[in-house]
């Protein structure tokens, strides 16, 4: 069966590929079982050579991946750059990482007592769609690192940018069968993957609905399992901080990817006494995100990635919104940045509506503040704004929630552990954190009697 992958921005077909199904995943599991011995021998600093050559690739590539995503995911151009930029210093980083995750020797009775960080052999990688490129690097850096081989599923909608990368890595002289990109439904693929007897461990992105379903699939061979799952993080406003920055901050920490981001700040919780200036300043902000063309440098939203998408996202708009923009006109699936007032029970506050639709919710004080942001099934990341140093430590302290940030929007960072709580997963991607997911710790006990 054929896959069209199409551009979410003008609706036309980008490219026409062959879907894999459970025999071509089984080959690909075995290409990886094959190339593990050679790959786990290759001396430390070769395979450090090796990620950093792959990390110079991407760089030397860096406007062809960029213009790959943004065509096939919708993104801006200039977001598009950064995110490559990323992917690469991720190689660069965990290629220097190999020879810095070691052992310990530990002080026993009889002998000498030492730790190894064993690879774990074959790995399935599962990502999305809304950042193909960079958390298919996010995996697929501390994995190499680790000495392991892996298969990558792609997401459907976007596959593109991982079968160029798989390309680069071979021009980059990895081994042939150490990464091996197979295009295909994740009921079939991932499935399998996850079913897989000869794949140790699966290292999931996406929704907290597929999550759950491959937490439950890979029971049966007590395979490992990460998840980064959903988020629907709280972007906490007090009166007393710059109000005019965290105004003129917000919209990008919920329209930027067009809302398609798991760390998206969309429930805008802002003190009550303040709550009047900010929502004006929000709007302001608000009508000043340059939607369009995503070719178009200027530009600071695309469109959603489907049709399908579009209207799952309006499903969370009823009502007459604070602030509805404007969107280009078809074709394109595009969707208006949009904001609405709500409270913590409201729908558009409980799920992850992955769209730029962001919610303002008011609250009365620090308490109330710390139990609507927790009052989620989700824990994935969040902002704190206020000029009391103090207030901001006992607030980021009581969040139940993986990535904070304080007077800031940003989450993550190539050398920063990122991941959720509660059910928005389990398991840290990046950072010196990320390579203890992606090992087993080996204990060897040496008798000197
Ligand atoms: P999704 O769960 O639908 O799909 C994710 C991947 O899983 C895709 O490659 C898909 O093909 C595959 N898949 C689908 N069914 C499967 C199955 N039964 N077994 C194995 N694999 C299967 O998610 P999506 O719509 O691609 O992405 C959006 C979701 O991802 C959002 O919920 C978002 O919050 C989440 N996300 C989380 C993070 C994070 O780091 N926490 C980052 C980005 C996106």
């Amino acid at each position: 069966m054929s896959l069209t992958v199409l551009n979410p921005a003008t609706e036309e077909p980008l490219a026409e590929l062959e879907q894999a199904g459970v025999e071509e995943t089984d080959v690909a599991v075995a290409r990886a079982k094959a190339a593990f011995p050679g790959w786990r021998a290759v001396a430390p600093a070769d395979r450090a050579r090796l990620l950093r050559r792959l990390a110079t690739l991407v760089e030397e590539h860096g406007e062809e991946l960029a213009r790959i995503e943004s065509q096939n995911v919708g993104k801006p151009i200039a977001g598009a750059r950064a995110e490559v930029g990323m992917v690469a210093q991720v190689f660069q980083f965990y290629a220097g990482a190999v020879d810095k995750h070691h052992g310990e020797t530990i002080p026993v009775a009889g002998g000498v007592d030492m730790t190894f960080r064993e690879p774990m052999g074959v790995l399935g990688l599962i990502v999305p769609w809304n950042f193909p490129l960079n958390i298919a690097s996010w995996k697929l850096g501390p994995a190499l690192a680790c000495a392991n081989t892996v298969v990558l599923k792609p997401a459907e909608l976007t596959p593109l940018s991982a079968v160029r990368l798989g390309e680069l890595v071979l021009e980059a002289g990895i081994p042939e069968g150490v990464v091996n990109v197979v295009v295909g439904p994740g009921s079939v693929v991932g499935q399998r993957l996850v079913e897989h007897p000869e794949v140790a461990k699966i290292a999931f992105t996406g929704s907290t609905e597929v999550g759950r379903r491959v937490m439950q699939g890979a029971a049966t061979t007590i395979k490992r399992v990460t998840l980064e799952l959903g988020g629907k993080s709280a972007n906490v406003v007090f009166a007393d901080a710059d109000l005019e920055r965290a105004a003129a901050a917000a919209p990008y920490a919920v329209f930027d990817n067009a809302g398609q981001d798991c760390c998206a700040r969309s429930r805008i919780l802002v003190e009550r006494i303040a709550y009047d200036r900010f929502t004006s300043l929000l709007v302001d902000a608000t009508r000043g995100v340059r939607v369009g063309d995503p070719a178009d440098e200027q530009t600071e939203m695309g469109p959603l990635i489907s049709a399908a998408h579009r209207e799952q996202v309006a499903s969370f708009v009823d009502g007459e919104p604070l602030f509805r923009g404007e969107t280009p006109p078809a074709p394109g699936f595009w969707f208006p940045c949009t904001v609405v007032e709500a409270t913590n029970d409201d729908r558009v506050a409980r799920e992850e509506v992955f769209g730029p639709v962001a919610a303002v919710i008011p609250f009365a004080d620090e308490a109330d503040a710390v139990r609507i942001a927790n009052d989620t099934p989700y824990g994935l990341s969040g902002s704190i704004w206020t000029r009391d140093g103090a207030r901001a430590l006992r607030v980021a302290r009581a969040l139940d929630t993986g990535a904070l940030s304080i007077n800031s929007n940003s989450s993550v960072r190539v050398a920063t552990p990122f991941g959720g709580f509660k059910q928005s997963g389990f398991g840290r991607e990046l950072g010196m954190q990320a390579l203890e997911a992606y090992s087993e710790v080996k204990n060897v006990f040496y008798s000197t009697d």
